[in-house]
C-alpha cells in the first residue's frame, strides 16, 4: 500500500484523518493532562536548515527559559556529533505558546551545545556551541550592540509543492500555469493557491506569541510570504525560526511540503527571497537618521562579498538581476527601487536588506548586519 494516494486531479489525499487528532488535542472534548503540561523543545538540525523537536512533560508552567531543564539528543541521528560521541546538550532560550496542542503547552526554542568534559585538573569545561549553532555568536553581538536597539522586520517568503511530485501546488501536473501576472496578493481559485496554509500559520504565530506582522500570496503561484517583526536583536532569529517550525507542522497537518529554497523552478518565475528590514537608535532619529543610514549603507557596501557568500545556500540561482533582485556580483542602493541590493524608506528610519535568500540563516543575517553596521 503506498502511503499516499495520488489523484489525477493533482491533489494528494492526507493520509491521516487529522479531524480524529484534532479532537483529542481540542479544548473542546479534548483529553486533560492530569495538571501536566508538555514542553516541545525545538532545535536547528546539522543541515542548518532543518527542524528538529522531541517533546517532555513538566510539572509546571515556567515563567522564562531558565526555569526550564537543560535537556539532550541524540546528535549522531542529526548529522551534529559522531556515533561514539554523540550526546548533545539543548539549553532552552526561548519560550512561545503550543498552537498544535494549546493549552498551557509551550513551543521551546533551544540552541546545541557540546557536554561538559572533564579537565586534566580534575574540573569540567564549560560547553561550547557546536558548530551549526549560530545563534550563540548571534547572541554576543546582540549584547555588545543592545545600546543600539537593533530592530528586525523579515520578510520570509516560501512555496507550496505537492509532497509526492514536488512540483508547486495547484500547478497542472507535468506543466505550467499561466504566466506571472495575477497572482500576486490575488484572490481566486487557481490564483491564491494554498491560502488555508498561510492563514492557519498566520493564526497559530499568533496563538504562539510569534511576532508576526503580516502575509500576502506571492508572484509565482504556490509561493507566500509572511512577514515577522519588528523584532529587538535576538529576538529576530528566534521568532523567525520558530515561525518555519510552525509552518513545517502545518505541512504535515495537510501533507504539503513546504519549501523555502530560493529559485524552486528555473526560468521566468520569481525566486523566494528573505528580505530583512534593520533599523537601530541612529537610523530611526529624528533630523540625522537619513545621513545615519547613509553611513551604514557605506558601510555594507565595503563588506558586501562577506555578507553575499552568508545570505543562503543557492542564492546565486535567485539574485539574477531579473525578477525583482540585484546581481550578486554588485552593491547597490536605492529608494523605493527594487532592483537593488539595500532599498531606502525615504521618511522610515529603516533599510531593507534584499540580498539574503528565503533559505537565510536570520542569526546570522542579523549577526552580520549589527557586525558591519555598529561594531566594526
Ligand atoms: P515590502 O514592502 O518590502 O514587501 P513588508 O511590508 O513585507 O515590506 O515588510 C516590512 C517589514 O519591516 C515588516 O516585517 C515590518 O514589521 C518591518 N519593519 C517596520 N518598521 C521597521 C523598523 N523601523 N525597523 C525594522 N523593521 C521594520
Ligand atoms: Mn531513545
Ligand atoms: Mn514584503
Ligand atoms: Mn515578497
Ligand atoms: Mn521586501
Amino acid at each position: 500500500m503506498p502511503a499516499t494516494v495520488y489523484a489525477p486531479g493533482g491533489k494528494i489525499e492526507p493520509f491521516l484523518d487529522h479531524s480524529i487528532t484534532r479532537h483529542f488535542l481540542s479544548d473542546a472534548g479534548g483529553l486533560d493532562q492530569g495538571g501536566k503540561i508538555i514542553a516541545e523543545y525545538v532545535w536547528i538540525g546539522g543541515s542548518g536548515a532543518d527542524l528538529r523537536s522531541k517533546s517532555r512533560t513538566l510539572n509546571k508552567v515556567p515563567s522564562k527559559p531558565e526555569d526550564l531543564p537543560t535537556w539532550n539528543y541524540d546528535g549522531s541521528s542529526t548529522g551534529q556529533a559522531p556515533g561514539e560521541d554523540s550526546e548533545v546538550y539543548l539549553v532552552p532560550r526561548n519560550i512561545f505558546r503550543d498552537p498544535f496542542r494549546g493549552g498551557d503547552n509551550i513551543l521551546v526554542l533551544c540552541d546545541a551545545y557540546e557536554p561538559p568534559r572533564a579537565l586534566p585538573d580534575g574540573t569540567v569545561s564549560d560547553i561550547v556551541p557546536i558548530p551549526t549553532n549560530t545563534r550563540a555568536a548571534c547572541a554576543e553581538a546582540m549584547e555588545k550592540a543592545e545600546a543600539e536597539e537593533p530592530w528586525f522586520g523579515i520578510e520570509q517568503e516560501y512555496t507550496l509543492l505537492n509532497a509526492l511530485t514536488k512540483w508547486p501546488l495547484g500547478w497542472p501536473d507535468n506543466g505550467y500555469p499561466a504566466p506571472q501576472g495575477p497572482y500576486y496578493c490575488s484572490a481566486g481559485a487557481g490564483c491564491a493557491i494554498g491560502r488555508d496554509i498561510a492563514d492557519v500559520h498566520y493564526k497559530m504565530c499568533l496563538f504562539a506569541g510569534v511576532n508576526i506582522s503580516g502575509v500576502n500570496a506571492e508572484v509565482m503561484p504556490a509561493q507566500w510570504e509572511y512577514q515577522v517583526g519588528p523584532c529587538v536583536g535576538i529576538d529576530g532569529g528566534d521568532h523567525m525560526w520558530m515561525s518555519r517550525y510552525i509552518m513545517y507542522r502545518i505541512g504535515e497537518i495537510f501533507n504539503v511540503e513546504v519549501s523555502f529554497d530560493p529559485k524552486p523552478i528555473p526560468g521566468d518565475w520569481n525566486g523566494a527571497g528573505g528580505h530583512v528590514n534593520y533599523s537601530n537608535n541612529d537610523t530611526r532619529a529624528a533630523g540625522t537618521g537619513w545621513d545615519a543610514i547613509k553611513e551604514q549603507i557605506a558601510k555594507l557596501e565595503k563588506r558586501h562579498a562577506v555578507h553575499i557568500a552568508s545570505y543562503g545556500e543557492g542564492n546565486e540561482r535567485r539574485l539574477t538581476g531579473k525578477h525583482e533582485t540585484s546581481s550578486m556580483e554588485s552593491f547597490s542602493w536605492g529608494v523605493a527601487n527594487r532592483g537593488c541590493s539595500i532599498r531606502v524608506g525615504r521618511m522610515t528610519g529603516y533599510y531593507e536588506d534584499r540580498r539574503p535568500a528565503s533559505n537565510l540563516d536570520p542569526y546570522v543575517v542579523t549577526r552580520l548586519l549589527v557586525e558591519t553596521t555598529l561594531l566594526m
